[in-house]
């Protein structure tokens, strides 16, 4: 018994059809194209025999029942960014229901453990800008009581827009009780990075996905005039802060996988005719190794306390947000790639810069893995995101194959 690859290729161009138009995908969560791209879905998965229904957060289960309660999950978003992409989150959906007719089929809609497959709600956090909703809800570390006060653009709460959806906000978590058999979870996705690419390699087996850490730090010196005050008697917030552009290139090359990004910078007066007095950066530090981001986020600490030091200002530092790496299982990690290798003849493990779905079953102990498929230019959460239909093909191939590993390897554990 085979999956078809095509058959996947045409249903992504289908929904293409169906919810993008000239600026890309608009499958924002919890609006009409979404509701409408859900019926679509539950329309095909009707011609299996799989029970289907909504959880108390809004996501989508499908359970094919086996012999066993223990069940193997595939995951993915049918949500999309405004003007996105046409893969983003939607792949592993569909590749995820294709692999399911293969063990319907194979298994005379009997397989030998339970499979389930699951269309997380509002990933992207688009519209209330708090993403894994759906997913953090389920595994529990969704803050309820940040989430109650999230408006939309339109000042829509969060607990308004869902009730709307037919969701009580405030038992979203009774989601939870969906884990309960949950013996492993696989999620196929796009890069939706260059690192495939780089390597001309079609897929790659994701290790896990990357421990953040974000900060504000703000530098204060004083304000001075433009023309009257020398060179050496300024005390210019914005130098220091300059200063940490640099370095934290070097923080990131000697840190091996990690990367930095000072991505806002504010300065007060913010006149062209005065010293800066105040100067606020935000720094977002990411590693797949705890210790490692650790100690990125230490050195960056001493290298602006030094430079606050050596122009004569202050500095202070608040932290902004912060999750832990998620690495993934270390033997679904081997059958990702062993499946890749089969179907490929070359394969290649990467770290998960963006955050998925992922880590949140990731987060709660379920044996956890990604495949990602290359993405050309690089581009993701455009209108432009693409991947040569040869690769989707092959990605569909391969999980499948991962997914018949990890069915075996779950029977195996029971
Ligand atoms: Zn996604």
């Amino acid at each position: 018994m085979n999956v078809d690859p095509k058959r996947t290729v045409a249903e992504l161009k289908e929904l293409r059809e169906m919810t993008g138009d000239a600026n890309g995908a608009q499958r924002v969560a919890f609006t009409d194209i979404w509701v409408r791209t859900r019926e679509w879905l539950k329309a095909k998965l009707a011609a299996l025999p799989v029970e289907v229904h909504t959880d108390e957060a809004g996501n989508l289960w499908a359970t094919l029942k086996g012999d066993s309660p223990r069940a193997l999950l595939i995951g993915g978003h049918m949500d999309s960014v405004p003007n996105g992409g046409w893969l983003d989150g939607c792949l592993n959906v569909l590749g995820g229901l294709e692999v399911l007719r293969r063990i319907c089929a194979e298994f005379n809609g009997r397989p030998p453990v339970t499979v389930r497959l699951v269309d997380w709600a509002d990933e992207e956090g688009a519209r209330f800008g708090k993403s894994l909703f759906g997913s953090s809800a389920c595994s529990g570390s969704l803050n309820m009581d940040e989430a109650r006060g999230l408006r939309d653009r339109d000042g829509i709460t969060l607990p308004d827009a869902l009730k709307r959806m037919g969701i009580d906000f405030e038992r979203v978590k009774e989601s939870r009780k969906e884990l309960t058999n949950a013996a492993a979870y696989l999620e196929l996705h796009i890069e939706q990075g260059p690192v495939l690419l780089d390597l001309n390699k079609p897929l790659g087996a994701v290790l896990g996905t990357f421990g953040v850490e974000r900060h504000a730090i703000t530098f204060r010196g004083q304000a001075a005039h433009s023309g009257s005050t020398p060179m050496n008697r300024r005390r210019d917030a914005f130098l220091a802060a300059a200063r940490m552009s640099e370095e934290i290139y070097r923080i990131a090359a000697r840190s091996g996988n990690g990367v930095c990004t000072i991505g806002s910078c504010k300065t007060e007066p913010g006149i062209v005719t005065s010293v800066v007095a105040e100067c606020t950066i935000t720094l977002d530090q990411r590693h797949l190794d705890a210790s490692a981001l650790a100690r990125m986020l230490a050195e960056a600490k001493k290298a602006s306390e030094r430079f606050a030091k050596e122009g004569g200002v202050e500095v202070e530092w608040r932290r902004l947000w912060q999750i832990e790496p998620r690495p993934f299982h270390p033997e679904l990690i081997d059958m990702c790639d062993a499946s890749i290798q089969e179907t490929c003849g070359i394969s290649h493990r990467l770290p998960s810069g963006p955050l998925h779905d992922a880590a949140e079953p990731c987060g709660v102990g379920i044996p956890t893995v990604m495949m990602f498929t290359q993405s050309l230019h690089g581009i993701s959460h455009n209108k432009i995101e693409d991947t040569k239909e040869e690769h989707l093909e092959q990605s569909v191939v391969a999980f499948d194959r991962l997914a018949s590993r990890a069915m075996e390897w779950v029977t195996g554990n029971s």
